[in-house]
């Protein structure tokens, strides 16, 4: 069968295809804790609910405008004021399913063959697949080994004249880091000067743990909106753990949201009012869910930390944002698909190999879930790598004997 080259080469994505590997195994009877994917397990905030509940029962389920309803674009103006400090018009925002959909929908907007997105290690695993999907060139920045924060010289010195954008996502998927805002306002500075669009995909900018903060690039902007080359994607999976919703947004230049618009609509044609509904409840709602959210995710982290402290080799940066731990596991095997398939094998875990992340010999850890999975979670891989830990552990019901060291 012949199929587009193109769409051959883009990768499976890795963190589905584990979920969909310990759903199989959890459906045959294995006790095996997910700490792969990325997705907080609250409820639905009441808010969203009823809001998408009352839309529902109107039963006026049609199309709406492709760049979003009005007043949901509405509660994303009121939200980058409160959170941006930017008053920003309806033209300057376009509502999308899922930040997946705004990231995509912008590399389709802003790349001509061979342009080039820089790209920061660790990065998110999605980004380099849709760069390709539309004809750019992913460049990879690597920081020094042992931070997860770049060096602004080693930026400066990855562009050349096909550079189109920087994608900044800080708090940073897969590491927690938060980039320090000197580098941020070099980063502005840099993009403002160069014409080069300045990607933030600030989906996890509000879960940020102890006093840390990530200030948001505008801060920094010494141009208005429409020429400073900024574009903020934000979204409510992760802020009020309504990833099923698909939900994200996008504010940007008026010239980039009109061309995002068409693309819209001529693929998707437009959000669902019902997820849009559900969303702006959410925005309008009691914000209380999310500090809610951030305390429990934080206490989380705590967790991690306190279970990492007795890992013998295993060497872990900690997070002051998202829910995601990459500690460093080099002291067992540089390899890090092998060590997730092994810990899958042998102790029922899921991680997601650094390697997809461009860090190899990493592993990520989601604490987005319970303090006993994460607590159990990672007494199983210290059992299965570390061999100054206890040799025996229950995995279920099953009592397992470590007999590979
Ligand atoms: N950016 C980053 C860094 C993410 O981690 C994710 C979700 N894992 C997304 C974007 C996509 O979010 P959404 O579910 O809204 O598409």
């Amino acid at each position: 069968m012949k199929l587009s080259k193109l769409a051959i080469e883009i990768a499976e994505s890795p963190t589905f295809a584990l979920n969909e590997e310990a759903r199989l195994l959890k459906e045959r009877g294995e006790a095996v804790i997910n700490l792969g994917i990325g997705e907080p397990k609250n409820k639905t905030p009441i808010a969203a609910m009823l809001a998408s509940g009352a839309k529902l029962s109107s039963g006026e389920i049609k199309y709406t405008p492709p760049d979003g309803l009005p007043a949901m674009k509405k509660a994303v103006i009121r939200y980058t004021e409160e959170n941006y400090n930017r008053l920003v018009a309806p033209e300057n925002v376009i509502i999308t399913n899922g930040a997946k959909q705004s990231l995509f929908n912008i590399f389709y907007s802003i790349l001509n063959p061979q342009d080039e997105v820089i790209m920061i290690t660790p990065y998110w695993v999605s980004y380099a697949e849709m760069i390709k999907m539309c004809m750019g060139i992913p460049v990879v920045v690597t920081p020094e080994d042992g931070t997860f924060v770049p060096r602004f010289e080693d930026i400066e010195r990855a562009v050349t004249s096909s550079t189109r954008a920087i994608i900044v996502n800080s708090p940073n998927n897969p590491s927690g880091a938060i980039y320090p805002a000197e580098l941020i306002d070099k980063i502005v500075n840099m993009c403002e000067k160069k014409g080069i669009f300045m990607i933030c995909d600030d989906i996890y900018h509000k879960l940020t743990f102890d006093r840390n903060v990530a200030i948001p690039a505008w801060t920094f902007a010494k141009k208005d909106i429409e020429d400073s080359h900024i574009i903020v994607v934000n979204g409510v999976a992760k802020l009020y753990g309504m990833t099923g919703f698909r939900i994200g947004w996008v504010v940007a230049p008026r010239a980039l949201i009109k061309v995002m618009t068409n693309v819209i609509a001529q693929t998707t044609s437009c959000v669902s009012p019902l997820a849009q509904a559900a969303a702006e409840g959410a925005l309008n709602g009691l914000q209380s869910v999310v500090e809610a959210l951030r305390l429990q995710i934080q206490n989380n982290r705590d967790v991690v930390l306190q279970e990492m402290r007795t890992f013998n080799g295993a060497r872990l940066i900690e997070p002051k944002g998202t829910f995601y731990a990459l500690p460093d596991i080099r002291a067992f095997n540089n390899n890090s698909v092998e060590v997730s398939r092994f810990l899958l094998k042998k102790a029922m875990v899921v991680t997601v190999p650094g390697k997809e992340f461009g860090m190899e010999g990493h592993i990520r850890l989601s604490f987005a879930g319970s303090v006993k999975d994460i607590t159990e979670g990672i007494a199983r891989i210290k059992w299965a790598l570390d061999p100054t830990s206890p040799n025996e552990i229950y995995i279920g019901d099953k009592k397992m004997i470590r007999d590979w060291m």
